[in-house]
């Protein structure tokens, strides 16, 4: 897992080299000289220095400290990882420049990334296969290009419409969404979107709308085919 904050995520009482070691030697991979080689190794893979492998969380700067927990969690080979909003706290210019490094480990250890993320650009640019998920259910749900070129529910339309672009094409008429989230510990009977869109009718407060098949991808609204 990569969680969000690198700034909270490592531990500084530890030294990078010793942070990249502990899931092997927690796991009894290897003995300690393996280890360390294992370690050096990984830091080259994410762009970290030789000389650093001494250093201290607090002498890194943030994009640095993320690329040392992204490290970590390829120490054990994983063919999943988790990754929950992993360039949220870092600079917008540094962002990218993790989000290709990712992109770049996908493809060297054959990875599948679990990328939670309330960013749709990023999104745009790292997904393969997206789930637009409200009050903890899957709204809409399909290949990445189907969504983000049709989208069919008005969560995702408010959510695509207040996503910035320098791309005319990608630009998208306001979806205007009022109100507060309900609360996930007493969630209302029919779709959780009910209180907030602008397409509400009574059958959306009576029943949940289940997903099902819309333009390639699956779409839980009543009114996914009437909404242009
Ligand atoms: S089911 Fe009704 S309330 Fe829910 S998103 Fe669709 S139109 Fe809106």
């Amino acid at each position: 897992m990569v969680f969000q904050n690198p700034y909270g995520s490592l531990n500084p009482r530890k030294t990078v080299g010793a942070t990249l070691a502990e899931p092997l030697a927690i796991n009894r991979r290897g003995d300690r000289p393996a280890r360390e080689a294992a370690a050096r190794a990984m830091m080259d893979r994410v762009g970290l220095r030789q000389d650093q492998f001494g250093r201290y969380p607090h002498m890194f700067s943030g994009g640095q400290r993320q690329r040392i927990a992204i490290a970590r969690a390829l120490m054990l080979n994983p063919r999943v990882v988790v990754a929950d909003e992993p360039v949220l706290a870092l600079d917008v210019s540094i962002q990218a420049q993790v989000l290709n490094l990712l992109m770049d480990l996908q493809e060297e250890f054959r990875l599948a990334y679990l990328f939670i993320s309330h960013d749709l650009s990023v999104v745009r640019h790292i997904a393969s296969e997206v789930m637009v998920m409200y009050l903890g259910r899957a709204v809409e749900q399909g290949p990445k290009a189907s969504i983000f070129a049709a989208p069919r529910h008005p969560y995702t339309r408010a959510l695509l419409a207040a996503t910035p672009s320098v791309d005319p094409a990608h630009r998208r008429a306001a979806v205007p969404i009022t109100g507060e989230l309900p609360s996930p510990l007493n969630p209302p009977p029919g779709c959780a979107f009910a209180s907030r869109c602008p397409y509400v009718q009574p059958r959306c407060t009576e029943h949940r709308p289940e997903p099902r098949l819309l333009e390639g991808h699956l779409v839980a609204c009543h009114r996914a085919e009437e909404i242009d």
